[in-house]
């Protein structure tokens, strides 16, 4: 056979048929061997890959091969998260139902997928957006009803005026709407909501659990749910006997500080307070002025702080002192108590306000080696210091006082101690189309009704009626929405919002340890061989949102006894971002680079080669166009160095000694199985394993351009080319399928067994260590550098000179400084 050239786009598609025909990825419960699920979260069927998705996946799929040669069960599936809004505006713009969208776009995505090489389990592929798959949502959510965790409840919500529908708190960013950067305002609407704060305190614990979770996600993670620890505190309001204001705070030791209340505009007592007097009318128009804002502006902090007084005066329950109490446009209701007490000396926020509306300031905390003065402080002291100003409570630390405070106040029956959470409960409703139905019937004697489990799935109308600019919600389709309730046998009404598509993402990996189970979610023996998720990697900007969501859906589904597992993913990792010319690529920059270019000028191998070699896993990667071709010239130097061998093998005859040249390229070679073994299971440092498989290429073709052909031995270079062969393949699988053909194999690289590397072949970086006798230099020894303090003295000692001086002497005692120096003290 004449020596041909690297062909990439010819090998790449006879090897993907291949591993289809052959089935090759397919995954089963196997209790006899270890499992491992590897994970890349699965992608919005937008129609084409960009190549963040080409970065996660080649990083899952090397994982995946690399860890089927380690003899693991790997699972390694894909589906789609397929409900959500750009379906329907691509329905609008292109006058296509949006199933029928989405389907296309799932086609054309797996296509390209399959293109770069990817062993995904297609057995297992989920679309939520398929009746089968959303059924089980729907049940879920049923599931979530029974348990108590999912309720209506008019509300003040996030309204994206664009998207036309309500977004959850943690979809809005700085006031805009995540998805399309609209501004959100806020609206009063009855939603459905999922009772994620029965959770928070879990959510917040296990993340101790999860000790091969980025640090920066958990902290995210934390922050978000924001436990605080505090007192709610009770103040009288003067002359309304029987009514209190109750406030939290996490400083109870501050309490004589209080000079102001605040209450937010929505406080059940604004009203009562002023009704009748003077100040009812101006209250009361300032109260619906605020009410119209959204409470992202009235809470940002570029929004001016206003008060207006009541006229009114709460009494301090620990000194009886009467303070103004005002109403304000940054107290919100929906938070906390909608009250907040005003300590203006000690919170930056309320020294602004007191100083803006001129209310006194009073020192209470004074730190050691300072006087503070509540006339001429600029800013407000929150760090530690001794109580003053405070009555018996006087020089107390700041942590005392927050104990003594809040037990004096538990006492006296006007506190107690409190835990809070900044965590909302889920508000889950959309008033959108292209979602699973929330599967619930009004029934105007019997109520909310839920569907019963054998009516699922509420299937969605296909007969998409579009109007205007946008695809109608569920309530204007009317065979829809009229039913009939199952309890009386009455007319009833379905709800007619859908499910935030967030919560399709909440289950999806269950799903696929049995996707095609009719009975359940999933079935229990493959949920549990399966579950957890031993390897997951997505993006950053899901670290708050989904993974927080999929933790809460696992841990309720465990105490369910659904599964084994109550945090659904042991390790995470968040890969970075692509970049080119150091901004991210947009179609706007005009520094997109697609996979689908990649694939059809240089193949998928050198694509993925380049994307694993050009940064670790979780930075940033800056795409670069030398670099591509760097790889890409990798390749075609490992397949010349393949074919060529493969020639001068089959006709010299070659030797069987181990010279010093078999021994070097042997060296090398278990050097490179260790790195590359090591980089990938422990670090994920897949650029510097590349870089050790290059150097192996360069000391085969040295060993070869230092010999003469009928000079080499044989067996080591075939022996050295099949492993190179077999290290490069979870990387560029398919340069390793056709080069392992190549040198006469029959059977798939990827069935192969993950070579092992020996010991004493491992090439030993040796240093020199000076030795001395009661600090002279007597002599020095060569060790192996990364000896420990033990061995490099036993060496010292069993050195012939050093061993001839010390003859007689006692040995007081041994210092050793790995890497540099041995002193014996002896005398
Ligand atoms: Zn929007
Ligand atoms: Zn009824």
């Amino acid at each position: 056979m004449p020596v041909t050239n690297y062909d990439p786009i010819q090998i790449e598609e006879k090897w993907q048929k291949l591993w289809k025909e052959q089935d090759s990825f397919r995954s089963k419960v196997d209790p006899s061997k270890t499992k491992y699920y590897v994970l890349e979260m699965f992608p919005y069927p937008s129609g084409k890959l960009h190549m963040g998705h080409m970065r996660v996946y080649s990083i899952g799929d090397v994982l995946a091969r690399f860890l089927r040669m380690r003899d693991y069960n790997v699972m390694h599936p894909m589906g789609w998260d397929a409900f959500g809004l750009p379906a329907e505006n691509a329905a609008i713009e292109n006058n296509v139902n949006p199933a029928q969208w989405t389907a296309e776009n799932i086609e054309h995505m797996k296509e390209q997928q399959n293109r770069l090489g990817v062993s995904y389990d297609w057995h297992r592929e989920v679309n939520t957006s398929s009746p089968d798959y959303y059924k089980w949502s729907q049940w879920l959510f049923l599931l979530m009803y029974k348990r108590g965790l999912a309720y209506k409840e008019k509300s003040n919500v996030n309204w994206c005026l664009t998207c036309q529908t309500v977004l959850a708190n943690e979809q809005v960013e700085k006031g805009l709407c995540w998805r399309c950067s609209s501004v959100v305002e806020t609206r009063e609407l009855e939603q459905w909501f999922l009772k994620i704060t029965d959770y928070a305190e879990r959510l917040l614990n296990d993340l101790d659990q999860l000790e091969e979770w980025p640090e920066r996600v958990k902290l995210m993670q934390k922050n978000w749910i924001g436990r605080s620890e505090g007192a709610e505190i009770a103040f009288k309001v003067k002359g309304f006997a029987g009514k209190e204001i109750r406030t939290f705070t996490t400083r109870p030791d501050t309490l004589f500080g209080v000079t102001y209340m605040v209450l937010a505009p929505e406080h059940p007592l604004v009203k009562p307070l002023v009704e009748g007097t003077d100040r009812e009318e101006e209250v009361m128009h300032f109260v619906s002025d605020v009410r119209q804002e959204s409470e992202i502006d009235r809470t940002s902090e570029e929004t001016p702080k206003i008060g207006l007084f009541t006229g009114r005066y709460a009494v301090n329950p620990i000194n009886g002192e009467e303070v103004p109490i005002l109403v304000g446009n940054y107290v919100l209701m929906a938070y906390g108590t909608g009250a907040v007490m005003g300590v203006p000396a000690h919170d930056q926020r309320d020294f602004e306000f007191a100083r803006k509306y001129d209310l006194p300031v009073r020192v209470v905390i004074q730190p050691e080696g300072e006087e503070f003065s509540g006339e001429t402080m600029e800013a407000a002291y929150d760090g530690e210091g001794k109580m003053v100003n405070s009555g018996v409570f006087n020089g107390l630390s700041d942590s005392e006082g927050i104990r003594k405070v809040t037990e004096y106040l538990e006492k006296h029956g006007q506190g107690d101690f409190r835990v809070t959470y900044r965590l909302r409960d889920w508000l889950i409703s959309r008033q959108r189309y292209w979602g699973a139905p929330i599967p619930i019937k009004y029934c105007e004697k019997c109520g909310t009704v839920p569907v019963p489990e054998e009516e699922l799935p509420v299937e969605l109308p296909m007969d998409v009626a579009l109007s205007g600019n946008r695809v109608p919600s569920l309530a204007h389709y009317e065979n829809f929405v009229h039913t009939s309730c199952n309890l009386c046998g009455g007319p009833a009404q379905r709800e007619t919002d859908t499910m935030d598509t967030f919560i399709c993402s909440s289950w999806y990996f269950l799903r696929y340890t049995s996707p095609n189970t009719t009975t359940a979610p999933f079935d229990k023996e493959s949920v549990d061989y399966w579950m957890p998720v031993d390897q997951y990697i997505g993006g950053i900007e899901h670290a708050v949102l989904h993974l927080l969501y999929a933790r809460f859906f696992t841990k309720v589904l465990y105490d369910a006894d659904l599964i084994q597992c109550d945090e659904p993913f042991s390790r995470l990792l968040a890969q970075g971002m692509v970049y080119k010319d150091g901004a991210k690529m947009s179609k706007s920059k005009g520094n997109v680079v697609t996979p689908d270019e990649i694939v059809a000028s240089y193949g998928a191998d050198t694509g993925r080669l380049f994307i694993l070699f050009a940064s670790p896993p979780e930075k940033d990667l800056d795409w670069n166009d030398q670099g591509v071709e760097g790889c890409y010239r990798f390749l075609r130097r490992v397949w010349r160095l393949v074919v060529e061998c493969r020639e001068e093998l089959s006709t010299g005859s070659g030797h069987t000694d181990i010279g010093e040249a078999e021994s070097e390229l042997q060296r090398s070679l278990h050097n490179t199985i260790k790195k590359v073994t090591h980089d990938i299971e422990e670090r994920f440092n897949f650029n510097t394993a590349i870089s050790s498989i290059m150097e192996l290429v360069n000391a085969v073709y040295a060993y070869r351009q230092a010999n003469d052909q009928q000079q080499y031995n044989h067996q080591v270079l075939s022996d050295t080319l099949e492993k190179m062969v077999i290290l490069l393949a979870p990387f560029a699988p398919h340069i390793a399928e056709e080069t392992w053909s190549l040198l006469g194999q029959s059977e798939s690289v990827h069935r192969q067994h993950w070579p092992g590397y020996d010991p004493e072949l491992l090439q030993v970086d040796q240093v020199e260590v000076v030795v001395q006798i009661n600090g002279k230099v007597r002599g020095r020894i060569n060790v192996p550098s990364e000896c420990s303090r033990e061995q490099l003295i036993e060496a010292a000692h069993n050195n012939e000179r050093i061993g001839d001086l010390l003859e007689g002497k006692e040995i007081v005692k041994t210092i050793a400084v790995p890497g540099r120096l041995v002193n014996i003290v002896a005398r």
